[in-house]
């Protein structure tokens, strides 16, 4: 804000007072002069003041404002020449007509000189003296309006000046070469430049090299009308160095110009000559830089900062209309982070988003200049990967993305691990245009992820009728429970120590009328997805105790019968019931069960399944942790509630290769187990080395294909009768739901 001159903008003070009766002071030393100067003067307007000594005179100009003074020269004390220099000493600003008996030129000259208005000689006529007397105030009354005028111009000069220079925009004339003829102050604060450094400058000095071509136009105006340059947006350069009180973080200014041409009329030629261009240039920067925010934000993921889909398609778009040119290969990418949703049913949206944008960050890292990564929204994301060599390229940037992965995230001290499924797209050979890419990428995607997740697919036509299949899949899985198409299959879990079989995991199984056998992984992410994962569950409980029934016959209560419990299921608080139920309506023992969850069950809402599984266990229901090692949680729950087994899940028994490596997550869950007094089963045992290793180590309870695979009912009945019933060892068997 600039201080507004003062002087500026106060209403006018009269300069003088006294005209409208103008006082007089009449100076003699001669009574009979002074009371007939006295007398003549009376009564005509004027305010009469009168001195009969030099001394008296400058005593009566000290206390008042006179307009006029009439003086004798020949004072006895002060001369009058005296009294005119005490007046222009002091300023004063009367008047001064010397009336004088005085002959001598001299005297006359030394009036003159000391700037007296006239000069008057005794004896003098009336009308004489009336009519300098009247002059001289005429004269003073014009002067003084003169001074007004002046003044008023001065002070409206300095308005105007005011009002351009503290104007928020650059104001400017330029010449009609285009050189500065003036600028107000707005143009040093905003641009760093003085006045000094800019009068006479060309406008060019200030704009950006790539504006000139358009500042040529609005620059050189010569227009006036509303074709003038209005609104022209252009990029001034700031001059960075030159105050140092002002810094500029910015060396470009954005301004919004208008000029108009400025013309004089030329007389000879009698039409209006131009003489330059006038214009306004208003700081817009920061508007531009909003705009910029705003039209960053249209187009950007605001959780990772990554493109949108609205700009990957854009460029996409861009990247197949020059692949097409140049007869190069370009591929697409849909990347879907794995169970991202049970990190954010966990974990809570907050450290999802937190994944997210770490996730974001690493895959980032992995990209060369010119591919696009961006975000379709949830955990999905989107790359294209321009000009292609071979498609060994995409795939090595895909192996890239899912080794980056691999590394847990640290959310806040919680360690999370998270794969992706990447499914992969090329052009042209599948699809020319942008929706087909990103649809094909897609369903690469889905394939990968019903085929185990956390891997990468090209896409095939094959696989249009996969995902033509899926959408009949969740159909039809309705009429599979009312057609009785589950079916439960039993794998068992074998001692090593004795051979024998001690337990059996219930595993789901669709006998689909035109697929075949299906398994559980592609029909039960469906199920949850479609709300039918509580009458599945329903119908398995009821399937596992009249199946166990028949096996009880022959291996009595031996065996126990591991089920598989979805999340879901046990979110629901009549689990408990509706299992209790179950068992007794069948006469099964609640030892015989071991129940099977998974990690992560016991975040989600791990008070309400403390609860449950706390009943369980007054039950006499046993409770094994499934895939141990590979959730989200810590160990904390595990002293929580009644947690019987763990599993070592089969990524970890697939490491083992060589009875005699070293495989330390292997050995610190076999410790762990040791440690809390539990039970432990090893899952996907295939291999004789990893059976080996894992009795070496103190795991004796296997399950996997190295023993049996999964199989129906009258098999495992068979199976279970080939071994015959137990030494009266006391063995155990598991069951899943
Ligand atoms: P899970 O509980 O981890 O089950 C183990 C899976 O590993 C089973 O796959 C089993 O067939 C497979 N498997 C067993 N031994 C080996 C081996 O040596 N090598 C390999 N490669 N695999 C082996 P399945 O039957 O396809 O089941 C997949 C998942 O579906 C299960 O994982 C379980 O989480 C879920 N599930 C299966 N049946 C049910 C069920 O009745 N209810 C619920 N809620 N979930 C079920
Ligand atoms: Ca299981
Ligand atoms: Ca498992």
């Amino acid at each position: 804000m600039i201080p507004v001159p003062h002087d500026a903008l106060a209403p006018q003070a009269p300069i003088s007072s006294g005209l409208e009766q103008p006082r007089l002071l009449l100076v003699d030393d001669e009574p009979r002069l002074l009371s007939s100067l006295y007398e003549l003067l009376q009564g005509r307007g004027y305010q009469l003041v009168t001195a009969a000594s030099g001394t008296e005179a400058l005593a009566q100009l000290s206390r008042l404002h006179f307009d006029l003074v009439l003086l004798d020269l020949g004072l006895p004390d002060i001369s009058g020449h005296g009294v005119m220099d005490f007046i222009n000493e002091k300023g004063i600003g009367a008047d001064v007509i010397v009336v004088s008996g005085e002959v001598g030129i001299d005297a006359a000259i030394g009036a003159l000189k000391r700037g007296a208005y006239d000069y008057l000689r005794k004896p003098y006529s009336r009308e004489e003296l009336l009519k300098t007397v009247g002059n001289a105030l005429k004269a003073r009354r014009l002067e003084e309006a003169n001074q007004r005028m002046a003044t008023q111009l001065e002070n409206s000069e300095k308005m105007y000046r005011y009002l351009v220079d503290s104007s928020p925009d650059i104001i400017y004339t330029l010449n009609h070469e285009g050189r500065f003829t003036f600028v107000n102050d707005r143009a040093y604060q905003l641009l760093g430049y003085r006045r000094e450094e800019l009068i006479g400058q060309h406008y060019s000095v200030l704009v950006h090299e790539e504006d000139l071509e358009r500042a040529r136009y609005s620059f050189n105006e010569r227009r006036v009308d509303e074709r003038a340059s209005r609104n022209v947006e252009l990029r001034l350069k700031c001059h960075a160095g030159s105050n140092p009180e002002r810094t500029f973080n910015n060396t470009l200014m954005t301004i919004s110009l208008n000029a108009i041409g400025m013309h004089v009329p030329d007389q000879e030629v009698k039409k209006l000559e131009f003489f330059g261009t006038y214009g306004v240039a208003r700081d817009i920067t920061d508007r531009k830089r909003a705009e910029e925010v705003i039209s960053y934000q249209a187009y950007h993921d605001i959780l990772t900062d990554l493109p949108n889909r609205i700009l990957f398609k854009d460029r996409l778009g861009l990247a197949v209309i020059q692949a097409k040119r140049k007869q190069t290969e370009l591929a697409v990418m849909f990347i879907d982070l794995d169970r991202f949703k049970l990190v954010n049913d966990t974990l809570g949206h907050v450290k999802g988003d937190e994944l997210l944008q770490q996730v974001a960050v690493r895959l980032k890292e992995c990209l060369r200049k010119g591919d696009t990564l961006a975000r379709q929204g949830g955990d999905e994301f989107t790359i294209v990967l321009p000009e292609l060599r071979d498609r060994d390229d995409a795939r090595s940037v895909a192996d890239k993305f899912l080794e980056c992965l691999q590394l847990p995230f640290d959310l806040d001290g919680h360690q999370v691990h998270i794969s992706a499924s990447i499914g992969i797209a090329i052009y042209p050979g599948h699809g020319e245009s942008i929706d087909e890419l990103l649809r094909h990428a897609d369903i690469a995607m889905y394939q990968v992820k019903g085929q185990g997740k956390n891997g990468h697919a090209f896409y095939d036509e094959s696989m249009q009728d996969v995902s033509h299949q899926k959408i009949a899949l969740s159909q039809s899985l309705r009429r599979a429970l009312e057609n009785d198409e589950l079916e439960m299959y039993y794998q068992p879990q074998i001692d090593a120590a004795s051979g024998r079989i001690v337990g059996a995991e219930a595993l789901m199984r669709w006998n689909h009328p035109t697929r075949g056998i299906v398994s559980p992984g592609e029909f039960l992410p469906f199920a949850e997805e479609n709300g039918l994962m509580i009458p599945i569950s329903d119908w398995m409980i009821g399937a596992l105790c009249r199946d166990m029934l028949q096996w009880k016959a022959i291996a009595g209560n031996q065996v126990r019968l591991s089920l598989n419990l979805s999340p879901q299921y046990l979110d629901r608080g009549d689990f408990f019931e509706k299992m209790r139920g179950a068992l007794l309506r069948h006469g099964i023992a609640p030892s015989q069960i071991e129940v099977e969850i998974t990690e992560n069950i016991c975040i989600r809402n791990p008070q309400h399944a403390i609860e449950q599984l706390n009943k369980l266990g007054q039950l006499g229901v046993s409770v094994a942790i499934d895939d141990f090692g590979t959730g989200y949680s810590s160990l904390a729950y595990l002293h929580r509630f009644p947690v019987h087994t763990i599993k070592i899940d089969q990524s970890f028994v697939k490491e083992i290769h060589d009875e005699y490596g070293h495989y330390p997550v292997v050995l610190a869950i076999i410790s762990i187990a040791r440690g809390l007094g539990l039970n432990l089963i090893a899952e996907g045992v295939e291999t004789e080395p990893q059976a080996r290793y894992l009795r070496a180590n103190g795991c004796m309870t296997m399950q996997g294909y190295l023993y049996h695979r999964p199989m129906p009912l009258p098999r495992f009945v068979d199976v279970l009768r080939g071994q015959g019933l137990p030494p009266g060892a006391a063995n155990v068997l598991a069951f899943q739901a």
